[in-house]
């Protein structure tokens, strides 16, 4: 039965767990019946001119992943893939990229806005009682803003990854912020995708982490239906062996509700869309 992880670090990400080689979350996901994985360390385009993030070593984690592909091919549909972030602000560090590596799957995303931090290191808490949650929202306009400008950097990519990435901090600060409020915001954002075949990532990150959703949720995903769009990719954002195809059922299930049944994947290069 068809089951993926579409979102998946290892060690070659600078966030990568020691243990989380190529080896290591194929064999978790043999152990737990996924057939098609992809393995998407990041790239961060920033990370040389603002020492945000520490270099990717392509080609030692290209080795790692086609070595796997060889020893799994019976058992795993394993996909070399990337997740490359802020694009629009490095516009020729991700292209240099992507001209140097056969990427068979390219998850496109945005950490932290021009000049900002990683949403991961922002206090939501200290920011919505200092600055009110308008302050949130407009945070939220700028990064649908940079997301649309990644797609119009990058003549491939597939997928548009864990949007409402803040959610998760908000929701770690107690905050609820209702993103919905930026509806016409995003349906720009989905129209721009959709034109170019390119899916929406359901990230299920959030959900083995019991924040009780996904990113996006399950009203911002009926806005995408409701715009038209059905491509769909499925992923835990795992960095590690430990979590590899977990709550994916959950996340097809929060899928099936609002009738988004089109799962993108790649296998041997070509594209295929499995109905779940
Ligand atoms: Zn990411
Ligand atoms: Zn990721």
């Amino acid at each position: 039965m068809f089951k993926c992880d579409y979102h998946t670090h290892t060690k070659f990400s600078f966030d990568g767990a020691p243990d989380s080689s190529a080896d290591s979350l194929c064999k978790a996901a043999v152990e737990r019946g996924i057939t098609d994985l992809a393995i998407t360390d990041h790239f961060e385009c920033n990370w040389r001119q603002e020492s945000a993030y520490p270099p990717y070593d392509a080609d030692s984690a290209y080795a790692e992943i086609m070595a796997a592909k060889e020893k799994y091919k019976s058992k795993l549909n394993l996909t070399y893939g990337i997740e490359i972030g802020q694009a629009n602000q490095f516009p020729k560090e991700a292209r240099a990229l992507l001209a140097a590596h056969d990427y068979e799957f390219v998850i496109g995303s945005i950490h932290n806005l021009r000049g900002a931090l990683d949403f991961h290191y922002w206090d939501f808490k200290r920011v919505f009682d200092d600055m009110s949650p308008a302050y949130i929202g407009y945070c939220f306009e700028r990064y649908i803003d940079e997301l649309c400008e990644v797609v119009d950097s990058l003549d491939k990519i597939d997928t548009v990854a864990h949007l409402t990435y803040m959610h998760r901090y908000c929701a770690m600060s107690g905050n609820e912020y209702d993103f919905m409020q930026h509806s016409d915001k995003m349906e720009k954002l989905f129209k721009k995708i959709i034109s170019r075949d390119i899916a929406l990532e359901v990230n299920v990150s959030t959900l083995w982490k019991g924040f009780g959703f996904p990113m996006p949720d399950k009203d911002i995903l009926s806005l995408y239906r409701e715009c038209g769009g059905r491509l769909i990719t499925v992923g835990t954002d795992s960095h590690s062996p430990d979590h590899i195809g977990e709550s994916v059922e959950e996340g097809f299930n929060t899928l099936r509700r609002v009738g988004l049944r089109d799962i993108l994947v790649v296998r041997n290069g070509e594209k295929h869309v499995e109905k779940i």
